[in-house]
């Protein structure tokens, strides 16, 4: 049986995450999305919030988990009984980061495989930080996350503001 791990901040969840989700269910049995709760970065939404949002895009598959996760992620995957961590790939900018992070968690967890999925051509642009920064601006980020995600940024942007 194969249980897949998709770790990453979702802050919040794109269509190209939604793309590496669904491509990454037709080679596992089982696909946990781990929200990384990294207390270093200064998250828009919360990890509850991310959650929530992430599970509303799935809501037929019983094949798909969202869960929270701290500490390192290749002991997350051993206690959830992974043995795939599976990570998109947008640029050649994402490739040094990813193959740090591949080769480091290999050595701490040699049982647990990393598994790169290339970006749809459609979304090799898009990543949260983008999302966020346009719509802080007023631009439409329609398309690149689902409608409900573009409602929530909307309105958490509003509750910056004021
Ligand atoms: P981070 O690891 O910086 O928190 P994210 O949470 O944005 O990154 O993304 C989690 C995973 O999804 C990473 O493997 C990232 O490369 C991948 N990813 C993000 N955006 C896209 C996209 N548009 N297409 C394909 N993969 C993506």
């Amino acid at each position: 049986m194969i249980i897949a791990v998709y770790p990453g901040s979702f802050d919040p969840i794109t269509n190209g995450h939604i793309n590496i989700v669904e491509r990454g269910l037709d080679l596992c049995d089982k696909l946990i999305v781990a929200v990384s709760t990294n207390i270093r970065k200064t998250n828009l939404f919360t990890t509850e919030e991310r959650i929530e949002m992430i599970r509303a895009c799935f809501p037929d598959s019983d094949r798909i988990e969202v869960d929270a996760f701290d500490g390192l992620l290749v002991d997350y995957a051993r206690a959830r009984g992974a043995n795939v961590i599976l990570r998109g790939l947008r640029a050649i900018s994402d490739f040094e980061f990813e193959f740090q992070m591949a080769h480091m968690n290999s050595r701490l967890a040699p049982a647990v495989e990393t598994v790169f999925m290339m970006t749809s051509a459609e979304y090799f642009y898009v990543s949260s930080s983008l999302v966020r920064e346009v719509a802080t601006f007023g631009g439409s980020v329609s398309g690149l996350v689902p409608p409900a995600v573009e409602r929530m940024l909307r309105t958490r942007l509003e509750q910056k503001r004021s």
